[in-house]
């Protein structure tokens, strides 16, 4: 690989996750990367085995509409492992974010497992703004169906705005019985 070519594909980060579903700590690690790199990719990992919230597509366009104002964002789905989606991408940054000591612990280990799988892939991590520490996607899903009186003020805090109307639409007694979840 040429400089050129190390730069050009260093411009690029590729910051994957569940997003299920993207929360205010997510949109704050895009909106960085996105001061950072020229092109930032979304990408939503797809497993199969495990149980969500929202479908793959669903996903997909909640995170589009959160990321609208930023141009060099894209979102996207892949399954199989994720240092070939970053190549496939073009890109060698895999960019993670991290709340806590606790993600650092984890984020550890799963970062030199890539390494092993893909020397060229580098990951790279952004601190959240302290007040999105404390959010998950879980969480997020706990609350949305937990809350009562005004759950679309109690999410504001929490997501994007454009998630809170899908999220308290998805949580419905009559819809959770159609959506895909099942280890809730
Ligand atoms: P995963 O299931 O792969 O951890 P998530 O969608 O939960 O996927 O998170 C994607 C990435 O975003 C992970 O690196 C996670 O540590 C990070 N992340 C999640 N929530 C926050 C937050 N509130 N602040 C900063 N980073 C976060």
């Amino acid at each position: 690989m040429t400089e050129t070519d190390a730069r050009f594909q260093h411009s690029h980060a590729v910051y994957v996750g569940s997003f299920d579903p993207m929360t205010l700590g997510h949109l704050d690690i895009v909106r960085r990367a996105a001061h950072i790199f020229a092109r930032v990719t979304v990408g939503i990992g797809i497993n199969p085995e495990k149980a969500s919230l929202f479908s793959p597509d669903e996903r997909v366009h909640l995170c589009q509409a959160a990321t609208a104002d930023l141009p060099n964002v894209e979102v996207t789905t892949f399954d199989g492992l994720t240092v070939d989606f970053v190549r496939q991408c073009g890109s060698r940054i895999l960019l993670r974010g991290l709340r806590s000591l606790t993600d650092i612990d984890s984020e550890f280990t799963m970062s030199l497992t890539n390494r092993v799988l893909d020397q060229e892939i580098e990951s790279v991590f952004l601190m959240s703004a302290e007040r999105y520490a404390h959010i998950s996607s879980s969480l997020i899903r706990q609350i949305a169906k937990m809350a009562k009186g005004d759950v679309r003020v109690r999410l504001q805090d929490f997501v994007p705005p454009q998630i809170i109307d899908p999220l308290i639409e998805k949580l419905k007694p009559d819809t959770m019985s159609q959506s895909n979840l099942s280890a809730f």
